[in-house]
């Protein structure tokens, strides 16, 4: 089994103060550590950050708001969840970053997302601090209505943290475009501003950019493309598993076939299911954005199918592996699985869903590996071109966003690429994209003083 990395001596006792001060929030823990094992180097070259104490500041939150969220359901029930929003660090623009609506959110997971999400931003280029948010509500099996209620029960505590110049968040798991609008709606109505780059993902008809429902599956695929061709290959005629069956899955089958690639198998949380002959990529979206309903429904529909409940979607054979669900999705075991199937290329949609024992599995077979933060940024980076499109009420065609959505891939990868080989680590993406995020948003703290 793989051996976890150790941390620098100057870097050990800051991870275990933050630890101390953040008890029981491990996956939290697993998100700051994944950054500081790449940081060692960064103090030798950059002294001045320790100086400043960049590393204890920037593991602290600016600002992190617990509320309650009273809604009713359709019984006329009281229901009582807890809604989050953890504004992270502002250093490089307005805090941005999703909401997550799932039975599983906690303090310890919003966390772990808006300190990836510092990273990620900074690795855009584009001027956005870091920041996530999110409640234990589980909107499964939840009417229209329900939803509704809750979003705006959600959206009458946030409203006075949010801004254009302040905090704009934006969908995740459980929140798409039909919930920014229900959260849109509730902001306009309480502050009597049609404020559109407050909240990104929403529909065309009403502020939303296009290509950002697709972006992040998109720039996914871009990502993966781009390590591909580093190594001399392409998606042409290779086989793909992309775990999940959200927004982010479903739109990087969609690309990876028109690269050339078949994707054979996708997942929820029931299951995956498995199409030798490729995924319909059309049939799985009528099933889950139109139908709501479950993968299983599409082996239901297509005799040549087969459906795996509760079975390990990794154990399917493929030579690119696309993690699109949730954190900590894809073990050690896992990925040595992948390895010995043949598998050359690694992309996380999802945020943190390789364990650092699969990680590390990855890293040391030589198999070509996307970190989140720097693989999945086209959400966010399009989300940033929502915001410029809203700020000089202007409406871009779907050619020329997806156009800049794969040359800001590009760029990301290539700056992820260039400062792995400039720190020793050639090949290395986790080194790049945390070295690479860190130094940008360390800099821009210490010209900004001791805030
Ligand atoms: P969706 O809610 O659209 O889809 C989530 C998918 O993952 C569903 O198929 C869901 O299955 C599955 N899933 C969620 N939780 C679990 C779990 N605990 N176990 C098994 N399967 C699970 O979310 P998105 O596609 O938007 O997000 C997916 C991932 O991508 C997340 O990690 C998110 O943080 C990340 N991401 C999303 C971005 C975006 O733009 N949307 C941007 C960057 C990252 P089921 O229906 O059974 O729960």
């Amino acid at each position: 089994m793989a051996v976890a990395a150790s941390l620098d001596e100057k870097i050990e006792p800051i991870y275990r103060e933050v630890i101390r001060r953040n008890p029981g929030e491990v996956e939290f823990h697993q998100a700051v550590r994944e950054v500081l094992e790449s940081i060692g180097p960064v103090l030798v070259k950059h002294p001045e950050f320790a100086e400043h104490r960049i590393i204890e500041r920037i593991c602290e939150p600016e600002r992190q708001i617990i509320f309650r969220v009273p809604w009713e359901d359709d019984e006329g029930n009281v229901q009582i969840n807890r809604g989050f929003r953890v504004e992270f660090n502002s250093a490089l623009g307005p805090y941005k970053g999703g909401l997550r609506f799932h039975p599983s959110v906690y303090l310890g997971i919003v966390k772990f997302l808006g300190f990836e999400q510092i990273f990620k931003n900074a690795l855009t280029g584009m001027p956005i601090g870091g920041a996530k948010g999110g409640a234990d509500f589980d909107p499964k099996g939840r009417s229209d209505g329900e939803t509704m209620r809750f979003c705006q029960s959600f959206m009458t505590e946030l409203y006075r943290h949010l801004g254009e110049y302040t905090d704009v968040p934006a969908g995740d798991i459980g929140v798409g475009t039909r919930e920014i609008g229900f959260l849109f709606g509730q902001y306009k109505r309480i502050t009597n501003r049609y404020e559109s780059a407050v909240l990104t993902g929403k529909g065309l008809d009403w502020g939303g950019a296009r290509v950002r429902n697709e972006a992040t599956g998109y720039g996914l695929v871009y990502f993966v493309g781009e390590m591909l061709a580093a190594s001399g290959t392409s998606f042409d005629g290779r086989t793909g598993v992309v775990s999940g069956s959200g927004n982010v899955a479903l739109h990087a089958i969609e690309k990876m076939h028109a690269l050339g690639g078949r994707v054979v198998a996708c997942s929820d949380s029931d299951g995956y299911v498995l199409d030798e002959a490729g995924l319909d990529v059309e049939l799985l979206k009528e099933i889950k954005t139109v139908e709501r309903g479950r993968v299983s429904d599409y082996a239901d529909l297509r005799p040549r199918a087969r459906f795996a409940p509760a079975g390990n979607i990794w154990h399917v054979p493929c030579e690119v592996a696309l993690p699109c669900a949730t954190q900590n999705e894809l073990t050690g075991n896992d990925a040595a699985r992948l390895v010995a199937n043949g598998c050359i290329a690694v992309g996380e949609g999802a945020n943190m869903p390789t364990t650092p024992e699969g990680v590390r599995v990855f890293l040391d077979a030589g198999v070509a590996f996307g970190p989140g933060k720097a693989a999945n940024a086209g959400g966010v980076a399009t989300s940033a071109l929502e915001m410029q499109q809203n700020a000089s009420r202007d409406s871009w065609t779907f050619e020329h966003t997806e156009l800049r959505l794969a040359e800001i891939m590009r760029d990301i990868h290539h700056r992820c690429y260039e400062t792995a080989a400039e720190y020793g680590k050639p090949g290395n993406y986790v080194a790049g994209a945390n070295i690479s995020g860190f130094i940008k948003v360390a800099a821009a703290m210490v010209a900004l003083g001791l805030i």
